[in-house]
């Protein structure tokens, strides 16, 4: 069997390597936090002394890491102790650039790659039910596969290295700007002094509707649950990797430059550590109306 090393135990990490753990795969872990690492450690997993004896003990080292910055310092670590004909997978949201010079730099080193960033919350990363979008050969892809069927419901297949996290930037710009939209609407709601059950309704019955306001806002903010499943501060790095992508692509833009802005003032006022679906919130106190909630 493979042996698992996994690096970044947070909202998506802690639950991804428990999935994995409880499939029983052999797992080291690393964390700069020690808090989730003893409750991996709990659950028969070894915790690794730093990213180097936890890339030499591994046939699969895995990261899931807030962003560019932790991932390439960390795969600089990993691969410059990782045994030939091993495999790295990285499950973070970064930009297409991070992810072309990771394959790169693995490649180089006879390590196998493939980037595999993750949809849906979570929620649903607690439960084994994440959904993959993967970019690699065939050959890594097959042997990621057994763990990502251990952590996730949904696999898509992308297209080679670099594929997975293109397409996690597609689906990012939509979700993210969708809390955005869904704030100004139901601001706009309060101000008109509507019924919020009534006016959700008629949203849910239109093509109005969307996944963020059917699926996720009223199990979060609309509940009055704000801790964060993903934080504003993930929210607005996702939206500045996707404008700073797109430019390079030369694709515009704009609503994402607005919502990115949004995402910016929230966390100029203090609340970036709160779930995205919070932005409900910051919006209504802009507008100057009371914060909708059910029930
Ligand atoms: P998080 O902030 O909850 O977790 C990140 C973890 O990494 C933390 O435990 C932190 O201590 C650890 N960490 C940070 N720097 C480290 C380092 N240098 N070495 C070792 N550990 C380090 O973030 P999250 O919500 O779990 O998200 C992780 C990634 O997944 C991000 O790229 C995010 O954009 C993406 N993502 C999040 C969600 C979500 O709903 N939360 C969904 C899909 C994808």
């Amino acid at each position: 069997m493979e042996k698992i090393g996994f690096i970044g135990l947070g909202n998506m990490g802690g639950g991804m390597a428990s999935n994995l753990r409880r499939k029983q795969f052999p797992m080291m872990v690393y964390d700069i936090n020690p808090r989730p690492v003893a409750m991996l450690v709990e659950i028969g997993a070894e915790s690794a002394d730093d990213v180097a004896s936890l890339a030499r003990a591994s046939s699969i080292a895995i990261t899931m890491l807030p962003g560019p910055r932790e991932v390439a310092a960390t795969a600089a670590a990993l691969l410059a102790n990782m045994a030939p004909g091993s495999l790295l997978i990285d499950m973070s949201t970064v930009d297409p650039e991070t992810t072309d010079a990771l394959a790169a730099a693995a490649a180089a080193k006879g390590v196998g790659f493939v980037d595999a960033p993750v949809g849906r919350l979570a929620a649903h990363a607690q439960r084994g039910e994440s959904l993959f979008m993967v970019g690699g050969s065939p050959a890594d892809f097959a042997r990621a596969m057994p763990l990502l069927e251990a952590m996730g419901s949904t696999i898509h297949h992308c297209g080679g290295p670099g594929a997975g996290t293109r397409t996690k930037l597609v689906n990012n710009y939509l979700a993210i700007i969708l809390c955005q939209l869904n704030a100004e609407a139901l601001s706009l709601s309060q101000g008109f002094g509507l019924n919020l059950e009534t006016t959700l309704e008629v949203l849910h019955g239109t093509t109005a509707t969307n996944g963020q306001l059917k699926v996720n806002w009223p199990n979060k903010v609309l509940k009055g649950d704000t801790a964060p499943g993903f934080a504003i501060d993930l929210a607005h790095k996702d939206l500045s990797l996707i404008l700073q992508a797109a430019n390079a692509a030369r694709v515009p833009l704009p609503v994402a430059a607005a919502a990115r802005e949004a995402f910016s003032a929230a966390r100029a006022q203090g609340h970036g550590g709160l779930d995205f679906s919070a932005m409900l919130d910051v919006q209504c106190r802009l507008a100057g109306v009371t914060p909708p909630r059910l029930g």
